[in-house]
Formats: structure tokens, C-alpha cells, sequence
């Protein structure tokens, strides 16, 4: 068992420029398992409700992820997000939020999912993170993703959460409101200095950026020219990241940019369709296939500027 997240498992209902949909999966820990299932064995830690049916189940099982710990409550509903995009679709305007079954949501971790290697703690209320971290204190490294709706509301669980992580993937608005700094370097070194090792900053449309102390890394956003719905978009990066440290012997710097370019790789995909739909029916073709078209994009040979060679001379 390498990999082990714990987020929402939702239903969602998104309206795009392009369309909508009145009610999809969704979710922080659906989003990021199927991505990272292409890379490493997955079991999701969350709750649904009643209404969670057996359609919504064979999408988890399709990708063989490990639903063992996925709770049910019989008579409850299943947590629900309603959000609009506008024309830009950078940013997700929250309409509506039903915690639902997640108000009431104790993470119970088997045995199995405590001996994880590596931990995503997904979009959920800042405590359980912390409740979870310390559930699996033997894991390699853990990594934590937030949103405004809890920057906002528990601005202190969210600092303690980070506290006590390896790696915070979070977007750079997030990042500026967390740290209450404007300029996204000196955000990034504030929120470094509350403990993780390293900051990985996804920034839409115009790719992700990672920090560590003394480094940084960067790399534009694959280009498409039809983005539909930016929907879970994240979490498929934060599960491209993820997945793809989790297949790997030593999560190291060099692997942890390798991460970087599989996480803009899945989540290029996801926003091609609504919701899951994409990531359902991808295979390991596309992928690497996209990996490489990352690779040529951002190639360049170090051959110094003829004139300023010369100059030194
Ligand atoms: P993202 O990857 O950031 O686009 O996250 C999208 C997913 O987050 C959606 O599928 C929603 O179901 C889920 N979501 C939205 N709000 C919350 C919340 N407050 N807590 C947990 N999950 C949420």
C-alpha cells in the first residue's frame, strides 16, 4: 500500500461558459485518486451518504482504488458543492456548500491505510488533516491541500495543519491570502517557514511553480485550446504529483519536478471535460505522450549569446 488520501467525495453541480452539469462526482479525494491511480496504488479515506450509489462506487473500482475505508451513512447525503466559472475560468465561484455527511465526519484509518508510505490530505475541514496526520506518523512524506472557504473561516487550523506536512500543494491565491503577503516569493518563504519542506504553487492556466529552501522550479501550463471545466483540476494535479513520487524509490528534488510536469500533465486532461469524464478513459499512452510534449515545450540548449562570450574574452 503506497498511497493513501483523505478529502471530500462529493456530487457536484457546475455551470461553465461552456455548459452545465446539475449533479457529477466530484470531490477532493475522487479528483486526486483517479489521477493518481494511473501511478501507484490508491485507497481513499472519506464519507458518502445514502444517495452514493452503485454507478458512482464503479467509477472508484474501475480504476482499482481501495474503497475500504470509504464510510457510508445509510441515512445521510452526500457532501454537495455548487460552483460557476466565469468567462476567464480561473476562479471557482462558490454558490452553494452542504457539508452534509462531512459535518459529522470522523476519519477511522484501518490498519492498512496507517502504514501508508505516502499521504494526501485532501480539501476537507483543517483538524481532520491534523487528526489524520497524526494517524499515520510512520509515512514518508504528507502532503496538504486547502481552499479559501478555510483560509477564510479557520485561518489557525489551517496554519497548524501545515505545520505538521512534508509538502503544501495550494494555488497561488490561496497562498497570498494564507500568508497575507501580495508578492507570491515572499508568500511562499512565509509559508515554508511554518514547517513543510516544500511548496508546490499551482497557478491555472499559466502552470505550477515549486518552492524549497534555496530552489525553485517552474513550468508553464500545457496549452490547450479548448478548456471546458476547470473542475477538480487541482486535486488531478495534487494526484499526478502524488501518484507519480509515490511509484518512485527516493521523492527527492529531481523526482519532485518530474512530479511537477505529471501533475500539469493529468490536470491538462481533466479540464478538457467535465468533471471526471476525461481522466475516466485515460490511458498510460496519452500520458506519457504528454509528458514528452512538456519535456520539448520547455527545452532550451545552454549555448551562451555569441556577443557576450565574446565580450568576456
Ligand atoms: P479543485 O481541484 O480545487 O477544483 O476542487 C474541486 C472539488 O473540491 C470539487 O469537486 C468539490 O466537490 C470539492 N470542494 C469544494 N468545496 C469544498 C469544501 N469546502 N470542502 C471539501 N471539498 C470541497
Amino acid at each position: 500500500m503506497s498511497l493513501l488520501v483523505v478529502g471530500s467525495v462529493a456530487f457536484d453541480a457546475v455551470e461553465t461558459p461552456f455548459g452545465k452539469r446539475e449533479r457529477m462526482l466530484g470531490g477532493s479525494a475522487t479528483h486526486f485518486g483517479l489521477s493518481a491511480s494511473f501511478f501507484t496504488d490508491v485507497r481513499v479515506v472519506g464519507v458518502v451518504g445514502g444517495d452514493f450509489g452503485a454507478e458512482e462506487m464503479s467509477v472508484f473500482e474501475g480504476r482499482g482504488i481501495d474503497t475500504g475505508d470509504l464510510e457510508r451513512v445509510a441515512d445521510g447525503k452526500t457532501f454537495f458543492w455548487r460552483g460557476r466559472y466565469e468567462f476567464d475560468l480561473n476562479t471557482a465561484h462558490t454558490l452553494d456548500t452542504q457539508l452534509n455527511v462531512f459535518a459529522d465526519f470522523q476519519p477511522k484509518l484501518s490498519e492498512a491505510s496507517r502504514g501508508a508510505r505516502m499521504v494526501f490530505l485532501g480539501n476537507i475541514q483543517p483538524d481532520l488533516q491534523r487528526e489524520v496526520r497524526e494517524q499515520v506518523r510512520g509515512a514518508e512524506l504528507v502532503a496538504l491541500d486547502t481552499m479559501n472557504y478555510w483560509i477564510t473561516s479557520v485561518p489557525d487550523a489551517v496554519k497548524a495543519a501545515i505545520s505538521a506536512v512534508d509538502v503544501v500543494i495550494i494555488n497561488d491565491a490561496e497562498a497570498r491570502q494564507l500568508s497575507g503577503e501580495p508578492n507570491l516569493i515572499r508568500a511562499a518563504r512565509a509559508i515554508l517557514s511554518w514547517g513543510p519542506r516544500a511548496l508546490v504553487v499551482k497557478r491555472g492556466e499559466y502552470g505550477a511553480a515549486m518552492f524549497t529552501d534555496g530552489a525553485y522550479f517552474a513550468i508553464p501550463a500545457y496549452p490547450l485550446e479548448s478548456v471546458f471545466d476547470p473542475t477538480g483540476a487541482g486535486d488531478t494535479f495534487a494526484g499526478g504529483f502524488m501518484g507519480y513520487l509515490a511509484s518512485q524509490d527516493v521523492a527527492d528534488e529531481a523526482a519532485m519536478r518530474r512530479a511537477i510536469i505529471f501533475g500539469s500533465v493529468m490536470a491538462s486532461f481533466n479540464v478538457e471535460e467535465f468533471g471526471t469524464e476525461r481522466v475516466q478513459r485515460l490511458t498510460h499512452e496519452e500520458i506519457n505522450e504528454r509528458f514528452a510534449a512538456f519535456k520539448r515545450m520547455t527545452h532550451f540548449e545552454e549555448i551562451p549569446f555569441e556577443r557576450a562570450a565574446q565580450a568576456t574574452k
